[in-house]
């Protein structure tokens, strides 16, 4: 939708449009215009170029018509605005706005992203490369593609990634010869039954040659292949269970191992139920068909290559009677594809839909019991999963018609067996035995020929699946060591943002040439409205993004060229949500430092204020915290994860609001942990409650990603700026709190 080149461009652009275009004019935005301002639905567009926009309307539903062009240096002010079921895009021009555009609430994200985009291009005349607008879709065929994943059901090209999924399976050889050797044994076992039956009927039940010794060897023949074969069934079940498992052990811990080391970037941009769902519901179905779906079509395609051969060998005519219903089958199956990749994509995407929202309700369960919303819940969980069961229900009701109806006309060609076959029979061209050999046979293959018009189905979900976790193994991690980083045993602890700009999406900034140095031992602390960018200012001291601009320097050092573990192993940070996995309350202190002693622990602990109200529980450091910490107070899980850092013992701290929400009791007690923990080290630290920050050696006041002041408490109190305005608004809340 946005930002090709402009080669490319025009190839996609109407005639129309493209004409419109100056040589050398960059399109930055195409976006569709979905609504006349009489309400209808049209599909006009609007085209943002590098100097102008560009109004298309549609009114004969197929060619686009010019409609007017403003250019961009008239252009004051940009916006997308939302109303009620749709929004518009508004321009000011000499003061007056105009809207120009207006579309339904699914381009939203479009508009709003090319008007911030304009908007930042406006002031600094730069172009800068746009990011995720079109992530959700797939960039060949256009479908939405659900579960976070870029990975398009119909695009795939399935066989590569079989390939692939093969090469996934090549450490365990020895396993996978083993089975295919079964495989066969047990295929020959099942074509011989037939012929042993051929050979009692035609010469063994004939009281002319009767042949004693050969007819027990026929009967214990008869009798030994079906007990073999459940033998080597039962044992290639077991051989495709280890198989599968380990294989799905593989993939699941490659995923995990992956996820761990991918960046928030790329953790931001998705919901925790699609990662689950990656780590589990795609390995499991890989698993699946792995185990059971993959050796039992091979195993299908064997016997009917085995039977086919058999039959065409010993009478052509009648042989080709039975693939007489065949191409039929072919046919209706091939023609019904296309319909049935529809259904079964909106099944997935109707699961993956009621997954994630069983995953955001359980993560907000406290704030639903908290409201009372249990009822509202339980009705939108249930709305969902009926969709699914509907849909699902509605999707097998048509295959199962679908696939009985095909499987009865396939058994058409059996009675046309019977019929010629008894009629060679009557002729005496024929053999009752070769008959009922020839019979079984034929009865024998449809069953791989009704098992294979399920096999796209499941080969289609499998491939798919399998994609989805390869396309988490190929990411690339956005922050990644250089080959050979810098190893910083011992960080002193200066910081120095340059002129550090830095967006989640690049062409919209949250923090703006920040610049600022901090001294080893120093103690920052960063204030500001909410959003201003202070969470964002330490996401990247410790790296967990880029910057896009500027650069970062610790101990005089880029940040970029730190070796991330020495980075990371020496800062410390106390988040705003302080997090406790579930365990004992002495698993979560010592997380920080596994190897710790009992006594640096309970050190830690004291420090932290924490040891005397953990020894007050019954199992004292043993106390289980429940998942998430949801056992203790907020100032208990609080002084926790101080004791946490304490023991980390990290040469950088970084607090996030590490004092919000607690008693005044509970709060001087973590200011005394937190003050022995900041001593020494250098320390940002963000609090809502500004009083907090008053010992701090210098407060950097953020205001739209920009530092405005830069000082001591006292100095910017006596300045009356930013910081003036928030200390007396906070005070004006105290005091309304206190009536
Ligand atoms: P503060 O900590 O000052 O309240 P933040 O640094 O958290 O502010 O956020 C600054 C801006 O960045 C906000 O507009 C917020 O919406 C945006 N933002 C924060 N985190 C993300 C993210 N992971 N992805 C996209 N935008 C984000």
């Amino acid at each position: 939708m946005s930002g090709y080149e402009n080669d490319t461009l025009h190839t996609q652009l109407s005639g129309a449009v493209s004409n419109k275009l100056n040589p050398g004019e960059q399109v930055l935005f195409d976006l569709p215009s979905t609504i006349n301002p009489e309400g209808d639905f049209v599909t006009g567009r609007v085209i943002i170029t590098d100097s102008r926009i560009l109004v298309f309307k549609d009114q004969t539903g197929k060619t686009e018509e010019f409609e007017e062009e403003i250019s961009l240096s008239l252009v004051e002010k940009i916006e997308a605005q939302t109303l009620v079921g749709n929004g518009r895009l508004v321009v000011w021009i000499d003061g007056t706005p105009r809207a120009i555009s207006r579309f339904a609430m699914d381009h939203q994200t479009h508009y709003a992203t090319a008007a911030n985009y304009i908007t930042r291009f406006l002031e600094e005349r730069k172009i800068r490369p746009i990011e995720n607008l079109d992530e959700n879709v797939c960039s060949k065929c256009g479908r939405i593609l659900s579960g976070g994943s870029k990975v398009c059901p119909v695009c795939l090209n399935k066989f590569k990634v079989l390939r692939r999924l093969l090469g996934v399976l090549k450490p365990h050889w020895p396993l996978v010869l083993g089975v295919s050797i079964v495989f066969w044994i047990i295929t020959a076992l099942n074509l011989l039954v037939p012929q042993l039956n051929r050979i009692l009927v035609d010469d063994l039940l004939n009281p002319r040659n009767a042949d004693r010794e050969l007819f027990l060897m026929v009967i214990g023949g008869l009798a030994l292949v079906p007990f073999v074969s459940t033998l080597l069934t039962i044992l290639r079940g077991r051989m495709m269970v280890k198989l599968s498992n380990r294989l799905g052990y593989d993939l699941r811990n490659t995923v995990f191992e992956k996820i761990q080391m991918l960046s928030l970037r790329f953790i931001d941009q998705r919901k925790t139920g699609e990662l689950m769902n990656r780590v589990s519901r795609d390995t499991n179905q890989v698993q699946g068909f792995l185990q059971s779906q993959g050796p039992e079509v091979i195993h299908q395609v064997l016997i009917f290559i085995g039977i086919a051969i058999i039959l065409f060998r010993s009478n052509v005519k009648l042989a080709s009677l039975i693939f007489v219903p065949v191409p039929f089958v072919f046919y209706v199956t091939y023609s019904l594809r296309q319909k049935m990749r529809q259904m079964w994509h909106r099944q997935w995407r109707f699961s993956d839909k009621a997954n994630s929202l069983l995953q955001d309700i359980l993560s907000g369960i406290r704030v639903v019991k908290a409201f009372g919303r249990e009822e509202r819940e339980i009705q939108r969980f249930s709305e969902a999963t009926k969709d699914y069961t509907d849909i699902t229900a509605d999707n097998e009701k048509k295959l199962n018609t679908i696939f009985s109806a095909l499987g009865f006309i396939m058994g058409a060609g059996h009675f046309l067996i019977l019929y010629f076959g008894g009629k060679l029979i009557l002729g005496e061209e024929m053999l009752v035995g070769e008959m009922l050999q020839f019979s079984s046979y034929a009865s024998m293959i449809y069953g791989p020929l009704q098992y294979m018009t399920n096999v796209p189905r499941w080969f289609n979900q499998a491939m798919t699946s399998t994609e989805r976790i390869f396309e988490v193994i190929d990411e690339e991690p956005d922050v990644k060591d250089r080959p050979d980083p810098i190893r910083l045993k011992d960080i002193k602890g200066e910081i120095e943002f340059r002129d550090v700009t830095f967006g989640y999406f690049k062409h919209e900034p949250v923090l703006k040439n920040i610049n600022i140095k901090i001294k080893p031992g120093e103690m920052i602390g960063l204030v500001g409205h909410s959003g201003a960018g202070k969470s964002t200012f330490i996401n990247l001291v410790n790296r967990f993004y880029d910057v896009d601009e500027g650069e970062i320097l610790i101990d005089g050092h880029n940040i970029k060229d730190i070796a991330q573990e020495d980075l990371r192993g020496q800062v410390g940070i106390v988040l705003q949500d302080t997090f406790l996995f579930s365990g004992t309350i002495w698993e979560n202190i010592s997380y920080s430092k596994p190897d710790a002693t009992p006594e640096e622990v309970i050190k830690a602990a004291k420090i932290a204020n924490a040891h005397d109200f953990i020894c007050k529980f019954p199992d004292g450091y043993d106390t289980r915290v429940g998942e998430r910490g949801q056992r203790l107070s907020g100032g208990e899980r609080q002084r926790i994860a101080i004791a946490r850092a304490v023991l980390h013992n990290p040469k950088l701290l970084i607090l996030d609001e590490a004092t919000s929400s607690v008693d005044s009791h509970t709060e001087k007690q973590i200011q005394e942990a937190l003050q022995r923990l900041t001593a020494n080290r250098t320390t940002i630290a963000i609090a809502h409650r500004l009083s907090t920050l008053a010992n701090a050696d210098r407060l950097v006041v953020l205001d739209h990603g920009r530092i405005v002041e830069l000082g001591t408490h006292d100095e910017l109190l006596r300045q009356k700026g930013e910081y003036y305005k928030l200390v007396m608004a906070q005070k004006e809340m105290a005091k309304m709190q206190a009536v």
